[in-house]
């Protein structure tokens, strides 16, 4: 196989697009897909700054890699959740890219912020774990961004990660988060732009530019991911993608091309009036968020169990280090 640059011998093949490439021309053919995808949906413009929500997973170091060679001053976000090992060497993981790329990096530790960690949490609500961890991962994403004077957050989705909400929204018919599901989601007053660059190329994509950018990344999953409803749909396409190279990819950008503004122009108009909480002042649509009311509800049965002190209080705000 070789390389439809330059001639060489190929070391990536991109079976979707009918092409191969050798290392040089990968990366340049990646990045140029990652500068393609900003400029389609004008996700980053002049005078705006970004914040990258970074796990040290390949998917958030890749794209913190390619924000900053496309030049683009782009700082780090990093959400310590307090799961064990997997939490420690996320960080350590995280700290290191950034340290050795002269990168800034800022850090929330979850418990340190609201006295609980996430497994500690998910204990004390009796949800599962990733339902009060996405829940605080979206509400410190947007706080942090606003507070410290972020406008834009951009995550490492992929092209596999997409294409599996898709199939979960459509196997729902979830059509609230079907007309919101895209690689942009514009930002309003009280909420940052939300912007997925990668949201193109596949996990085996990003992965093998990791791999010839040399990016040590965190392997291990988190041991809360088995069982993920986000797998099965993940498999499910894996097996569709392997016997029809490009089904991934058809199925969301034909879905976002042909079928989002469809399903957008026919559904009712739905405007809901958005207020302040009243606890920590963050956009909602009650009178109390979803965060502050889930750790509201954690403070009370952690008490009743021993896990805080009586006089403990939830305090909303979390504490932001730079490191
Ligand atoms: S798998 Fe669940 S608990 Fe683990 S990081 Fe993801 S959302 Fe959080
Ligand atoms: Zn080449
Ligand atoms: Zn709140």
């Amino acid at each position: 196989m070789k390389c439809s640059v330059c001639g060489q011998r190929a070391q990536v093949e991109v079976r979707r697009r009918n092409q191969a490439f050798c290392a040089e021309h990968y990366r340049d053919w990646f990045v140029g897909e990652v500068r393609r995808n900003l400029r389609r949906h004008r996700m980053i413009r002049p005078g705006d700054r970004v914040l990258a929500a970074v796990s040290g997973g390949k998917d958030s170091l890749v794209l913190w890699d390619t924000l900053t060679r496309l030049g683009y001053e782009v700082t780090g976000f990093h959400i310590n959740l307090g799961i064990g090992d997997y939490s420690r060497r996320a960080l350590e993981t995280t700290r290191a890219f950034a340290a050795e790329r002269g990168l800034e990096l800022v850090v929330v530790d979850v418990r340190e912020s609201f006295g609980l960690t996430i497994p500690q949490l998910a204990w004390a609500t009796g949800r599962a774990a990733c339902s009060g961890c996405g829940l605080t991962k979206r509400y410190l994403m947007n706080r942090v961004a606003q507070d410290e004077g972020f406008n834009v957050v951009a995550t490492g989705h992929n092209l596999d990660d997409e294409a599996a909400t898709l199939l979960g929204n459509v196997s729902h018919w979830q059509t609230d988060a079907l007309v919101r599901q895209g690689p942009m989601l514009e930002g309003r007053e009280g909420l940052a732009r939300r912007v997925k660059p990668l949201y193109s190329l596949t996990e085996r994509e990003v992965a093998a530019y990791a791999f010839l950018a040399g990016i040590k990344y965190q392997h291990e999953e988190c041991p809360h991911a088995a069982g993920a409803k986000s797998l099965l749909y993940k498999e499910v396409l894996g097996r569709m993608e392997t016997r029809m190279p490009g089904t991934k990819q058809v199925f969301l950008e034909q879905y976002l091309k042909k079928i989002k503004p469809v399903l957008k122009s026919g559904l009712p108009e739905t405007e809901v009036e958005l207020k302040r909480c009243e606890r920590c002042g963050q956009i909602t649509t009650g009178r109390v968020c979803a965060h502050c009311k889930l750790w509201e509800r954690a403070y009370t049965r952690a008490k009743k169990r021993g896990l805080l002190p009586e006089d403990a209080s939830f305090d909303p705000r979390p504490v932001v280090k730079r490191v």
